[in-house]
């Protein structure tokens, strides 16, 4: 690329997170403003990876192999009707079973 498109470029980068900025800041209101009716709450778990790490290293930097399972962490979701805002949450209370807290 030349000097010029860089420039242009450049420019058009400042604008672009301008204009993000301002987008954010409207769905934010937006948002904010919306008397929000969630949806049906959905059991959404992520799950990280485990994995194996084989023994290495000699004597006192011996480190033995090590096994990480994968991990389960629970989680749930709800989205808003009206205005699509999404909301998850990994809180949840216990009133005879466990209930998601948002
Ligand atoms: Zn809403």
């Amino acid at each position: 690329m030349k000097g010029e498109e860089l420039k242009q470029l450049r420019k058009n980068i400042q604008k672009t997170e301008e204009d993000l900025k301002k987008m954010n800041a409207m769905l934010d209101e937006g948002e904010r403003n919306c008397h929000h009716v969630w949806g049906e709450t959905i059991y959404a778990p992520e799950t990280i990876k485990g994995y194996f790490s084989p023994a290495r290293g000699q004597g006192s930097h011996f480190e033995s192999s090590l096994t990480v399972p994968d991990q389960t962490i629970k989680k749930w979701k709800r989205d808003c009707k009206l205005c699509g805002k999404s909301e998850t949450t990994t809180k949840t209370k216990f009133e005879g079973r466990e209930i998601p807290v948002f």
